[in-house]
């Protein structure tokens, strides 16, 4: 089982010759070598060994097992000599939601009433696969919906063969479609790309200042296309560990949104500060604001205030799932604050890097 190799090991521990059994060196080894945290247990229920990560599981006190469930497999493993399995669930800690999905392995060993158990934590596992079930599913539904309407728009220009006016009114319709399939296919190589590496170990310095000004330039064409101003305000520098590529992936998703949720004619501000050590990215908009109840859930994939909307301008419902992905790639967050009819401000906070010099701000009006 492929996923068995991320659970992450510490040395086991072999605490158990203590208590008069001798524990054979091959058991100890074999234990030692599963990605499982483990336990064993003599005759009378006493442990005489176990992984130092079960600790993490709150599942043991004094040498011996306090959660009931755990105690009631034992009980059956005894009366029936035959292996039993269970899955439970423990919390992860006094405060949070988070819970721990474990399977749990409790099997005979060898004549002496000796019994091993076995703990897999596939809380990540689980995590990945509602996320992955969740994705497939959304995705085939966003997929549908051009694929549809390029379908239908096909069959349409067939049937207007001659009427030039109405294949070209398809036609520019099949292309906006199109676009909207390329655009979705993009964003989907975005996210998924955001997924596997981890930016913090790639060591490379990111200079906000450049990364903000990229991100900026790349929406000219749609700014000015709106008629609306894009205003930077930036200090000399400001540098973070992480990735270049996606920290302009994400300021451009941002300023893109504020663009396409605006009033033509309006203003879109990006600010870079330094604060507390901490480098913060606004973006703020005059635009149509959010309502309160969905600011919740903006940032979840494919949520979007009014889908009718976001289509127009193109949107996949996407990109604000990928800005939080590479905030908290980067250690960082990402917050907003908006008032309905009046605008939006979108921050991104990022840890910034040892060594920043004491920073000076400077507006610059984007092209
Ligand atoms: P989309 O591709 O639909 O823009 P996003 O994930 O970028 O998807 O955003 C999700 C939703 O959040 C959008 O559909 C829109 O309703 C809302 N939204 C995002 N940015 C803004 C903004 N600056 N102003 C108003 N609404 C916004």
């Amino acid at each position: 089982m492929a996923w068995l190799n991320r659970v992450k090991r510490e040395a086991p521990e072999v605490a158990g010759q203590a208590s008069g059994t001798t524990l054979p060196a091959s058991l100890v080894d074999l234990l030692a070598s599963i990605d499982a945290e483990s336990l064993l247990l003599a005759s009378g229920d006493a442990i005489i060994y176990s992984t130092p990560g079960i600790a993490t599981f709150q599942l043991t006190r004094d040498r011996f097992l306090i959660n009931n469930s755990l105690m009631n497999l034992v009980r059956a493993v005894r009366r029936s000599g035959e292996q039993q399995e269970a899955t439970m669930e423990l919390p992860r800690g006094p405060i949070g939601e988070g819970m721990h999905d474990l399977l749990v392995r409790v099997t005979p060993i060898g004549d002496d009433g000796m019994i091993a158990i076995l703990i897999f934590d596939d809380s990540e596992m689980r995590r990945l696969d509602a996320i992955r079930r969740d994705f497939v599913a959304n995705i085939s539904h966003e997929l549908k919906t051009p694929i549809g309407a390029l379908s239908i728009l096909s069959e349409a220009v067939l049937g207007a063969a001659d009427d030039p006016e109405a294949i070209t009114r398809f036609a520019n319709r099949m292309q906006a479609e199109a676009q909207r399939l390329t655009g979705l296919v993009q964003e989907i190589i975005d996210l998924s790309r955001l997924q596997d590496g981890d930016p913090l170990k790639s060591g490379e310095v990111v200079d906000l200042v450049l990364a903000v000004k990229e991100a900026a330039d790349q929406t000219t064409l749609s700014a000015e296309s709106r008629k609306i101003s894009v205003v930077l305000s930036v200090p000399d520098q400001v540098e973070i560990a992480g990735s270049r590529e996606q920290v302009i992936m994400a300021v451009h998703n941002l300023i893109e949104n504020a663009i396409n949720y605006s009033p033509e004619g309006t203003r879109v501000a990006v600010a870079l500060r330094v604060q507390d050590g901490i480098a913060e990215i606004s973006v703020s908009d005059q635009g149509i604001g959010i309502p309160e109840s969905s600011l919740e859930r903006i940032f979840e994939r494919f949520y979007r205030v009014d889908a009718a909307r976001s289509r127009a301008t193109g949107g996949t419902g996407l990109g604000l799932s990928i800005v939080k992905h590479v905030a908290t790639n980067h250690g960082g967050d990402v917050s907003v604050w908006s008032v309905e009819g009046a605008g939006s401000t979108f921050t991104m906070r990022f840890p910034l890097s040892p060594n920043n010099p004491q920073p000076t701000l400077k507006a610059v009006e984007a092209k």
